[in-house]
Formats: structure tokens, C-alpha cells, sequence
């Protein structure tokens, strides 16, 4: 007797909606996403009870014609991909033809569409996969879904969901990748009745990153920006003074689609050593745009993780577009005070410098307050090299340092044991490999050079006191007090001592392990 049998085609679905549809952030995910392919330019999600209950989405698409509202919930079924070299170009959006037809075995749905510029909509009903009703009907163009009672009929599922809360939240999240993925779509998002989201859809970023994670931390982000090995990344980052107590506000997009990434991840946090306290996170809204040979997308069936095929390369692009943005924003003050005078934009002919290549943008630095996203409201106007090149030709004539609230991104080499100027036998160097602080234009003064350190000029230059820094004194147990010249410079010791540690161990070759 044969033991090999096909499976009823019902059956098959309620297999494949357990891999597409765990949960009502999935269904939305779906249904905004064939809004987004049917190229709406708004889209509207409303949900209750966590989507458990009930999940409208909304756009002016396209629209579905009447003939083929039943075959587009049909398993495999698509308008989207004809052949296998589709496949290949399919980029980023996951089409697999199934999502209708998955969410539609485990819910209740009706869908009411009218096709553009048709004059007729249609109604189509469906309960557990099954159409339960056709008829032509009065229709806005575009479509609307609404899946009540998901797993209604797969009460094994059902149990697994957590609560409407939990749920819920998870759709406020998958919602809000959606809408700072597309900022040229208008996205509104109603939870129980209350507006959550609303993005403008102007296409900007910022006006997105602005509904989405609210004013006060869209002022306090600074632009990201990065080219290299064919990578272009582009977004937002927080300062080390706006992070936050998780990591929920980390978003990556690589080629318009969120993913989660530890590589990337790794990457944007490792931006900010020295400069984070322990169980801080930075907030990102990082695009990356590749060639989609190097980026494979299909391994995961939600696809959500991906494959780089230079994962060095992708790491790169993410930390030096976040560095840039953090040394840019650490530059030294353009404002400075000395004895009795204010002498303006010190520094800025230097950065100006050594820019080779068309890359160079201009930036406005604010200070702290009058820092904005986007709009250039204040400040002196200075040109900085464009990122890409701050690592390889941006000179600067001394080390800069900057306080960030209680830490500093950058900082004269002091060694925190022997504050009077001891060189700590690591040599000069700038924050991070390659930035090209290498500090030797620090104006060492090999004169006032300590004589035990004056046998080398290397050594002359490590020097602290050779360089013009003085050791005053400390300050509640935690801070150094150095002079220079016309400034004070606090140093917090203990981001100090581990930046001496990083140093020493990078001096001696040591790479991280890592899996
Ligand atoms: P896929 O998106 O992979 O093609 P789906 O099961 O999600 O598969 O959708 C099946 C088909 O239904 C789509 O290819 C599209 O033709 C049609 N469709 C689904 N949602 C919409 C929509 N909001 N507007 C217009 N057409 C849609
Ligand atoms: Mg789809």
C-alpha cells in the first residue's frame, strides 16, 4: 500500500501560515507590505486587542481586479514573479505568493477592493481559507483587509500568543520599521482606537524618525554618513548622552528592509566605546544600501536576517558612518574661550584642509543646544571632510576633547596613576585606528620636556607636559583637572584608565576573540 501521499492543499497552508504568520506583527507586516508593493502612497493600519481581534490595513494602491480577488489568496499564487530570473532581482521585498493565502487558513477576512480607474470594487469574504462570499461592491481605489480572530481555528497556536499587550506592541514595532523604511509613504497607525503613528510621507527620513520616535529625540540625533566598499550607509545616531536602557530604537534597514543584525549591531556599539556606560545603548536609524549579490535575504522564512557576503565590509560601513558622526559632533568647540577674548572658529581652516575628491560636504556644527536634525539654524558654518576620507586625510593639529555629560570621546593621553605627566609608554595615537589624529602636530615642546623623556623625540611627543598639558588637580573623586594653554580640560579617570587599557592592548597586536 502506498505510504507516500500529497498533502490536502488546506493542510499545506496551515503549515506554511505557522511559518509566515506567527502572530498579528507578522500579519501587518505582510499586508502593509503588499500595500507598499500595490504602490500606495498612504496606508493606514488599525488594530484591536493586540491585532488578536481584529487588523484593518488600508491603501490606495493599486487594487485587485474582481477576477482576481480569490486566485490572489490561492497558495503560490502571485503578480509578482514570473520566473526564476525574477528571483534573482527580487532584491529586497520577500514575495513568496503565499502570505494571502496564509494569513487567510488562520483568520477571518474580508477584503474590499476596487481596481484603479475601474468603476467597480468587489467584496470578498474568506473564514479559515474558504470563501465564504463574492459580490461586486461600492469601494474606495485601493484595498482594505481586515483579518478578524486570528487562530481562530488552531487553538494550538493560539495559546502561544502572549498577551494583547505584548502583541500589540510588537505591531507598534513591526509598524514603525515599515514607516522608517518608506518615509515616501504616508503611514497612520491606530491602536484601540488611539493614533500612534502618522508619518507625512514627504520622503524624508527625518520627518519619519520625528512621528516615529518622537521630537526630543529626533533634535538629539546626529546625521550618519559613509561610502565605502560599495556600501552606502545613511541615517541617525544618537549621542552617547541620548542612548538608551535597551536596545529597541536600533534599526537597520539593509536595501529598504529591517533586519536584525549582531554584526551591525556590534558594529554601531563599538562606535561608542569609551563613551557609553555599561547597560546604555545608542539609538540608530541606519540604511544600507548594496548590491543585492552582496546581500543574500532568504535565509531566514521571515526574513529578517541576512547573509552579508563581506560581513567585514558591511561591519566597516556601519562603524565608520557612526564614528564620523560622533567625531564630527566631538569636535572642538568653535567658539573658544580664552583669557578675555573670544576667538572664533579655531580650527576650522584645518579641517578644511586635505580633501582630495569630490566628497566633501558641509556640515554645520551646533553646539549641544542648537543642534537640529536637518535644518541648519544656528552655528558657524564649516566645511569637515566627508567621513570617508576623515580616515585617511583629515589632519588636525592637536587632539581635540569634548565632554559628553559625564565622558569624553577624546582625550589628551594622560595616564590616570601618575597624573603629573608620566608618558604610559603607549605610543601616540589617534581614537580609533586610522582616524588620522595621530596628534604629532600637537606642538610638542621639546624644551619644556621632561628630561627623562627628552632621550627620544617619540618619546618627547607622548609626553603630556612636553605637550603643553599641566596637571592641576581632581575633582569629586573622579575627574582630573589638566591645564593647557587657555583651557581646562576635565578627564574622566575612569573612562580614561580603560581608554590607557584599549590602547595597550591594541599597541600590542591583541584582536578580540570572537565568534
Ligand atoms: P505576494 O505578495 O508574494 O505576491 P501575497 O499572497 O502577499 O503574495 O499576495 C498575492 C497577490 O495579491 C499579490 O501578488 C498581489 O497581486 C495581490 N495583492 C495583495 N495585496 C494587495 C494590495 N493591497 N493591493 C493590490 N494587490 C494586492
Ligand atoms: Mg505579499
Amino acid at each position: 500500500m502506498a505510504k507516500i501521499f500529497e498533502m490536502p492543499p488546506h493542510l499545506a497552508d496551515l503549515i506554511a501560515a505557522g511559518e509566515v504568520v506567527e502572530r498579528p506583527g507578522s500579519v501587518v507586516k505582510e499586508l502593509v507590505e503588499n500595500s507598499i508593493d500595490a504602490g500606495a502612497g498612504s496606508v493606514t493600519v488599525e488594530i484591536k486587542n493586540g491585532g488578536m481581534s481584529y487588523i484593518r490595513v488600508t491603501d490606495n494602491g493599486s487594487g485587485i481586479a474582481p477576477e482576481d480577488t480569490e486566485t490572489a489568496f490561492l497558495r503560490h499564487a502571485t503578480s509578482k514573479l514570473r520566473d526564476q530570473r525574477g528571483l534573482e532581482a527580487i532584491g529586497t521585498l520577500g514575495f513568496r505568493g503565499e502570505a494571502l493565502a496564509a494569513i487567510a487558513a488562520v483568520s477571518r477576512i474580508e477584503l474590499l477592493t476596487r481596481e484603479r480607474g475601474t468603476r467597480e470594487g468587489t467584496r470578498l469574504t474568506l473564514e479559515g481559507g474558504r470563501v465564504t462570499g463574492r459580490a461586486p461592491a461600492a469601494s474606495p481605489e485601493g484595498t482594505s483587509m481586515v483579518v478578524r480572530d486570528l487562530f481562530f481555528n488552531t487553538p494550538a497556536r493560539l495559546k502561544f500568543m502572549k498577551n494583547d499587550r505584548a502583541e500589540g506592541s510588537n505591531v507598534t514595532a513591526v509598524v514603525a520599521r515599515l514607516a522608517l523604511s518608506h518615509p515616501e509613504i504616508s503611514i497612520k497607525y491606530v491602536k484601540d482606537g488611539r493614533e500612534e503613528y502618522h508619518t507625512p510621507g514627504d520622503g524624508r527620513l527625518q520627518s519619519c524618525v520625528y512621528s516615529i520616535l518622537g521630537r526630543d529625540t529626533a533634535k538629539s540625533l546626529l546625521a550618519a554618513e559613509n561610502v565605502t566598499d560599495g556600501i552606502t550607509v545613511k541615517g541617525y545616531v544618537s549621542t552617547p548622552a541620548g542612548c538608551r536602557g535597551n536596545r529597541s530604537w536600533q534599526f537597520f534597514f539593509v536595501n529598504g528592509r529591517f533586519i536584525k543584525s549582531r554584526l551591525l549591531q556590534t558594529a554601531l556599539e563599538q562606535a561608542y566605546k569609551n563613551s557609553l556606560f555599561t547597560g546604555r545603548y545608542p539609538v540608530c536609524v541606519l540604511e544600507l544600501d548594496m548590491s543585492y549579490a552582496a546581500v543574500d535575504v532568504n535565509v531566514h522564512p521571515t526574513k529578517m536576517e541576512v547573509r552579508f557576503s563581506d560581513e567585514r565590509h558591511a561591519f566597516d560601513a556601519v562603524y565608520w558612518a557612526v564614528r564620523g558622526a560622533l567625531e564630527r559632533e566631538s569636535a572642538p568647540p568653535e567658539l573658544e574661550i580664552s583669557k578675555g577674548t573670544l576667538s572664533a572658529v579655531r580650527g576650522a581652516e584645518e579641517r578644511e584642509a586635505p580633501v582630495s575628491g569630490p566628497a566633501d560636504m558641509e556640515y554645520s556644527n551646533h553646539g549641544p543646544a542648537g543642534r537640529s536634525l536637518g535644518g541648519a539654524t544656528g552655528g558657524f558654518r564649516t566645511r569637515v571632510p566627508a567621513v570617508s576620507e576623515s580616515r585617511s586625510s583629515l589632519q588636525v593639529s592637536e587632539p581635540h576633547i569634548a565632554v559628553y555629560g559625564q565622558t569624553h570621546i577624546d582625550m589628551p593621553r594622560v595616564n590616570p596613576r601618575t597624573p603629573q605627566g608620566e608618558a604610559d609608554g603607549v605610543p601616540e595615537r589617534g581614537y580609533a585606528p586610522g582616524t588620522g589624529r595621530d596628534g604629532s602636530a600637537g606642538g610638542a615642546d621639546t624644551k619644556t620636556a621632561d628630561r627623562e623623556h627628552s632621550k627620544a623625540p617619540e618619546d618627547a611627543a607622548r609626553d603630556p607636559q612636553a605637550r603643553g598639558y599641566r596637571f592641576i588637580g581632581e575633582a569629586l573623586a573622579t575627574y582630573l583637572i589638566v591645564e593647557r594653554g587657555d583651557s581646562i580640560i576635565l578627564i574622566d579617570k575612569h573612562a580614561a584608565h580603560e581608554r590607557v587599557i584599549f590602547d595597550t592592548l591594541r599597541e600590542r597586536g591583541y584582536e578580540a576573540a570572537s565568534q
